[in-house]
């Protein structure tokens, strides 16, 4: 066990249902249930950063709703990242 290596850069996002683990490259694999752009959430949130959106994605485990913070390209939007759009 490797524990506390100082070269990962963000945490890994912990299911508040089922405690599963997610670490940055597993996130990025999961559904996105909602984005919230940093503008949106700047109504809400007195000094929110601009450059600060929030994601939320199902569990790979147990499917529960993980909201987390997430950089937002300031200048460019994500399209075409991603590929299977589900209307
Ligand atoms: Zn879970």
């Amino acid at each position: 066990m490797n524990v506390g290596s100082p070269s990962v850069a963000t945490s890994p996002a912990l299911c508040w249902q089922c405690g599963a683990e997610h670490v940055a490259t597993q996130w990025a694999t999961l559904q996105v249930v909602e984005r919230v752009a940093p503008e949106e959430v700047k109504r809400l949130v007195l000094n929110w950063p601009a450059d600060l959106a929030i994601e939320v994605r199902a569990c790979r485990r147990c499917g529960a709703p993980i909201a987390r913070k997430s950089a937002a390209p300031a200048t460019s939007p994500v399209e075409g990242a991603a590929p299977g759009r589900i209307e």
